[in-house]
């Protein structure tokens, strides 16, 4: 999906969406829907809808953006490096649509050391099915 236009992103997704995904924006810290969302289930590109990252890996860095400290599949995420604001940074872009997700800091938790740091606004969130018993 990386061939798609920036006019075609305008007409799918919120404004707000656009400017983050599409144009690297950054949300307010502590604004972001998901960010206390503890339900189990699975975070998708919001924009092409690509798991990213399992709620068994998302935990609470105090940073203000839902944090994980692993994704799903490797190959689901492109790692960038990012050089504005004067700051040397990891940029974590969906593989899938080359959207803007977030940045990859190394002070996560024990079980990777890693920190994926993500807009509540690059990603969707769907509950894990019941199982039936
Ligand atoms: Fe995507």
């Amino acid at each position: 999906m990386k061939d798609k236009s920036e006019e075609y992103w305008k007409k799918k997704l919120t404004p707000e969406q656009f400017q983050i995904l599409r144009e690297k924006g950054t949300e307010p810290a502590f604004t972001g829907a998901l960010l206390k969302n503890k339900d189990g289930g699975m975070y998708h590109c919001a924009a092409c809808g690509t798991s990213l990252f399992s709620s068994d890996t998302k935990y609470d860095s105090k940073s203000g953006w839902p944090s994980f400290w692993e994704a799903v599949d490797k190959e689901n995420i492109e790692l960038k490096d990012d050089k504005s604001l004067f700051m040397k940074r990891t940029e974590v872009v969906c593989s899938n649509c080359g959207s803007h997700l977030g940045h990859l800091f190394e002070d996560g938790p024990k079980q990777t050391g890693l920190r994926y740091c993500i807009n509540s606004t690059s990603l969707s969130f769907s509950r894990e099915k019941k199982k039936d018993k």
